[in-house]
């Protein structure tokens, strides 16, 4: 939205805001005239300024359906907006100068404050378009100009009269009129310069972002290619595929092989991000089978398991559980839920993977009995790059990764993680998917 766009629309959302007050105010002013002036002047006004506000509501409502792109309507609005304010201060200057009229060469307590608060009215209300005010304000401020020049013409009363002091209070109230004026127009000046500068903020932080994701990506898919061979070269010599190690070569061989794992692992970690975080990562929802894959998630995840002497145990997967979903997707939240209940559990452990339906939803719950995660480590647990233990005395490895990508991935279907813990005896992750007949 450009600056005349934005000032148009805020001073005609402004002016419609104010709508029932206005009407208020001129029902009043006619009530009080009709009551102790004349009834004619004061019907015949209210009628003039009806109308002028029934033209005003018109444009009003042409600008908010405006769409704003066209520079040409936005001089037409400002051409349209200003000569129904001329009708309309006009209407109000005509009431006023009227009723002043009845009330003869005298003090104008009525009109005279009739007309301060119409001009505070525009001065708190129209400062959007300085213009449109400007014009409101010379035409009250010649308004209130006649009303006391006019008695003094007709009168030609000493300097001493109450007419001379009406006409320098009326200077000293135009006065504060105007400079009241200067500041509510200040105001909005800056409010409006802050929104820009704001904006152009948000657009220099989206281009940095932007920059830094390109770069992940790009850094990343670099290292993924080099790194494949180098892994595939350390997994023969590992198994012994080029001939046997010596024992001090085979053990620094075992240790460069698992870092290079761990390295493919981050770094497929950060493109997951990458992706995720730049709203490029398209799931490829299909009808998939909870009880299918738990188990085959187990099944991916027993060797691990093995090696660190946890057992795996299903339950509630004997019958199918259907949601939608991106199987692959899925079946990395497993890993994460899964090889972190591992990693946590005590030697000799176990852990239980549960399928239930409730309502609605498809929960997996997956307890292990180990380390538990101490209270109010929520942030830690979901956040990036963070581990609740993050000592250099941290016995498993990780990324701090897993646990944000596997919530946007479950996010991303509508699903949801949680857990609960007690520290020294266990944890239970809770993933929460709406059941397949739940998205017809
Ligand atoms: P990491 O790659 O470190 O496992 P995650 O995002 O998967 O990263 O997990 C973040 C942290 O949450 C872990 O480092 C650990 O401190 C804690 N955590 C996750 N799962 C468990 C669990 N089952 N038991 C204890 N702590 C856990």
């Amino acid at each position: 939205m450009n600056q005349m766009e934005q000032q148009i629309k805020d001073f005609v959302r402004g002016g419609m805001s104010l709508f029932w007050q206005r009407q208020l105010m001129f029902a009043g002013a006619t009530v009080v005239v009709a009551q102790f002036l004349d009834v004619r002047t004061a019907l015949l006004s209210y009628l003039l300024c009806l109308l002028s506000e029934f033209v005003d509501l018109h444009i009003s409502k042409q600008v908010l359906r405006w769409d704003g792109q066209d520079e040409a309507a936005a001089e037409r609005f400002l051409r349209l907006l200003t000569m129904s304010s001329i009708f309309s201060a006009s209407a109000v200057s005509l009431y006023v100068v009227l009723v002043a009229h009845q009330e003869g060469q005298t003090l104008h307590f009525a009109p005279l404050f009739f007309l301060f608060s119409a001009a505070l009215f525009a001065a708190m209300n129209n400062h959007q378009l300085p213009g449109v005010l400007f014009v409101r304000l010379v035409i009250y401020g010649a308004a209130f100009l006649y009303i006391p020049i006019h008695d003094l013409l007709a009168a030609r009363p000493p300097l001493t009269s109450d007419l001379w002091m009406q006409f320098v209070t009326v200077l000293f109230v135009l006065y504060f009129i105007i400079d009241c004026s200067r500041v509510f127009l200040r105001f909005y000046r800056n409010g409006l310069m802050q929104i820009d500068s704001l904006r152009a903020e948000r657009d220099r932080a989206e281009a940095a972002y932007h920059v830094q994701s390109q770069f992940v990506s790009v850094v990343s898919h670099e290292l993924r290619t080099p790194l494949t061979s180098i892994k595939g070269a350390l997994g023969l010599l590992v198994n012994g595929a080029l001939g046997k190690l010596p024992e001090k070569a085979q053990r620094i061989t075992d240790i460069a092989y698992k870092n290079s794992n761990r390295l493919a692992m981050l770094i497929d970690d950060l493109l997951d991000l990458q992706k995720l975080e730049a709203g490029k990562m398209v799931f490829q929802m299909d009808k998939v089978d909870l009880s299918q894959l738990v188990r085959d998630s187990v099944d991916a995840l027993e060797g691990m398991a093995r090696t660190m002497d946890v057992t795996l145990r299903t339950h509630g997967t004997e019958m199918p559980v259907h949601v939608r979903g991106d199987h692959d997707r899925l079946m990395q939240v497993m890993a994460n839920v899964l090889s972190n209940a591992i990693k946590f559990s005590n030697k000799g452990g176990a852990v239980d993977i549960r399928l239930e339906k409730t309502n609605a939803r498809a929960r997996i719950s997956v307890t292990d009995y180990g380390t538990g995660i101490p209270e109010g480590s929520k942030e830690r647990v979901f956040g990036k790059f963070t581990q609740v233990d993050s000592s250099d005395q941290r016995k498993v490895g990780g990324t701090g990764l897993g646990l944000n990508i596997t919530r946007q991935i479950l996010e991303g279907h509508g699903g949801s993680i949680d857990y609960v813990s007690k520290l020294g005896e266990g944890t239970t992750f809770f993933i929460d998917l709406d059941l397949y007949s739940a998205h017809r």
